[in-house]
């Protein structure tokens, strides 16, 4: 299986995503962690270039150019290989994140995001994408309370809510791929809602 924990910022990923490995881990799945951008060395590179603050503005479309370099390195050199060793992929971010970031943080057409996840992916998509979702004010009072807040500094709550907006729109277009989890709610009460969603994610 081909997982994916999407979500904006402060949704509590980085929390959530060692609860998921936790389960795989007591389930005895085998399974890989990884992450986008990123996954590969030159993929790992690609995102620092990305991430990295610079006085020139990135154009959209060169960012959406790069991520998608980095995804076609990683599907091709880790995600594709260990599928076929019939390992679960869980994957920290994928091609939601094109959609949510270049398309809607960024204004770009989803229409040409799909042209090029066509390209890059073929008809691979992951069996399930983990959605965690949160207002962005609340996400923001969250990542300042635990330190993680310096990136917000340089981008607008506008910004993050085109985010959510454009993921939501990806989740309710396709629901039977999505589990839309409501991220607001206590952190116990977001795990019993992956578990259950990794169950049947199991058992189907
Ligand atoms: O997953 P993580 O929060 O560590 O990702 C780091 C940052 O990469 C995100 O905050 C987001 O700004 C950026 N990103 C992006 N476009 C993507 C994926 C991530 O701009 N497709």
């Amino acid at each position: 299986k081909f997982i994916t924990l999407e979500g904006g910022e402060g949704v509590g990923k980085s929390t959530n995503l060692r609860f998921i490995t936790q389960w795989l881990d007591e389930q005895g799945i085998s399974y890989i962690q990884t992450r986008e951008p990123g996954g590969t060395p030159l993929a790992e590179q690609l995102r620092s270039l990305l991430l990295e603050k610079r006085d020139e503005r990135v154009d959209p479309t060169a960012e959406l150019l790069m991520v998608f370099a980095a995804r076609a390195q990683h599907l091709n050199q880790v995600i594709k290989p260990a599928l076929a060793q019939g390992k679960w992929v869980v994957c920290d971010r994928f091609t939601d994140a094109t959609y949510a970031y270049q398309g809607g943080g960024r204004g770009l057409d989803w229409a040409l995001i799909a042209q090029l996840e066509q390209t890059v992916q073929g008809d691979l998509r992951p069996d399930s994408v983990l959605l965690l979702d949160v207002d962005p004010e609340i996400g923001l009072q969250r990542a300042a309370s635990t330190g993680a807040a310096d990136r917000f500094e340089s981008e607008q709550m506008d910004f993050f809510r085109k985010v959510r907006a454009a993921y939501r729109k990806r989740a309710e277009g396709n629901p039977e791929c999505y589990q839309l989890i409501d991220a607001s709610v206590p952190l116990e009460e977001v795990q019993q809602s992956l578990a259950a969603a990794l169950q049947q994610i199991a058992g189907g």
